[in-house]
């Protein structure tokens, strides 16, 4: 499985059968197993054989296979499936940390990330210095040994700023801190992060991996030793597992998820170029446009723009209103990686709860509109979105 290529992997990696022999992959919605004898169950809670398992919250057949299939994709040794993306953000940072660890992370975070290491790690004694992600002398002068792991979402939301994954994992690594990358934006299609040298990618499965909005989901995927030494043994006692029902709606997902991907990432790229320039916006922001200010790294880093823009739309937050509600396509909501094209407000949305200093500091303005481009067809979309621009002015 390990020398197949992405899509193959995607269709086959994974697949365990049952004695039928099914084509699609079988949903074990099952929350337990039964064993034969009373031995055996004593032998399987001593160690539990690779086909053998013994409650759902710590791992079930369905949900295997969508852990195997994710870490054949990303090229990483092992993986573990959690409820949501936030399962999974949380899941990896409070299984390794304790309290006089000390973490740094990118200041542009989405929202969720940031409460998690704003909010609940300094409650348990854990130190977080924020800097800003894109400049790698503030990560320099930020390490401490102390420091324990390095967080930071590799393509931030809603700015779209690309961090050098390299350069930061060189400088986490001097002082041996973990590198724990929130990959969402940069899509497991596109993320070289493992071999740039993260230690443990983090994605909500919500986003591109089911990308038809039907359910949550989240994985973390990293070494064996720190999967199942590290993380399962806190997630399978503190409950963030994966529905077998999930792992099986994503699993359907991943068999669609490179063609779905770079046919999003192709639309956003046209979609961009086309509003590029626009005398209606005081600003395209995205990574595949050369006027991006980290268009070389997003390029090395992951061939692609990626398939989210956002556009700052002239008169601020009124006519960034007036522009979503005039929207005939585009779908006003807050997911992303989704095959329908959906536009957010970051400023009143996703990124409300944050003061106006702070929001101003991430660049989250009031005409700021982030646009996750979908599978309609470029030219409508392209056609919706300079309509709605009409109504702005
Ligand atoms: C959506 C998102 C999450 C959270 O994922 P859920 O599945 O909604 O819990 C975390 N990080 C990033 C960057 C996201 O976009």
């Amino acid at each position: 499985m390990s020398d197949w290529n992405t899509r193959t992997k995607l269709v086959h990696g994974g697949t365990r059968r049952s004695q039928y022999n099914e084509v699609s992959e079988a949903i074990f919605l099952t929350q337990g197993f039964v064993y034969e004898t009373a031995e055996d169950a004593q032998q399987r809670f001593l160690k539990a054989g690779d086909d053998e398992f013994i409650y759902a919250r710590y791992g079930n057949p369905t949900v295997r296979m969508f852990e195997d299939r994710v870490a054949a994709l990303e090229g990483a040794e092992d993986a573990f499936a959690t409820a949501s993306g936030m399962a999974a953000v949380n899941g990896a940072l409070t299984s390794m940390l304790r309290a006089g660890d000390h973490v740094v992370s990118s200041r542009a975070l989405f929202g969720s990330c940031l409460y998690i290491l704003e909010e609940v790690l300094g409650r348990f004694g854990v130190e977080v210095t924020f800097v800003d992600g894109t400049d790698l002398d503030a990560w320099r002068s930020a390490v401490r040994p102390e420091t324990k792991a390095v967080f930071l979402e590799s393509v931030s939301n809603p700015t779209l700023e690309v961090i050098d994954l390299k350069g930061v994992a060189e400088i986490a690594h001097a002082v041996g801190a973990t590198v724990i990358v929130d990959n969402v934006f940069a899509t497991p299609v596109f993320s070289r992060a493992l071999e740039l040298g993260a230690d443990v990618v983090v994605y909500s499965a919500t986003k591109h991996i089911d990308g038809q909005g039907r359910c949550l989901g989240g994985v973390i995927l990293g070494t064996r030793e720190f999967i199942r030494k590290t993380v399962e043994p806190y997630l399978k006692h503190t409950g963030g597992a994966m529905s077998p029902f999930n792992a099986w709606v994503l699993l359907k997902g991943m068999e669609t998820l490179d063609l779905r991907v770079r046919a999003q990432a192709a639309g956003a790229q046209a979609v961009a170029e086309a509003l590029d320039g626009d005398p209606r916006l005081e600003r395209v922001i995205f990574p595949g446009l050369p006027s991006h200010p980290q268009h070389d790294l997003a390029r090395g880093q992951m061939g692609s723009g990626g398939t989210v823009l956002s556009i700052d739309v002239k008169g601020g937050q009124a006519a960034a209103f007036r522009f979503l509600n005039a929207l005939e396509i585009c779908i006003i909501s807050n997911n992303l990686g989704d095959a329908k094209s959906i536009a957010t407000h970051p400023a009143t949305t996703t990124h409300q709860r944050l003061p106006d200093e702070q929001k101003a500091a991430l660049g989250i303005t009031p005409g700021l509109v982030r646009i996750s481009v979908g599978l309609e067809d470029v030219g409508d979309l392209v056609a919706d979105i300079r309509q709605a621009l009409d109504s702005t002015v």
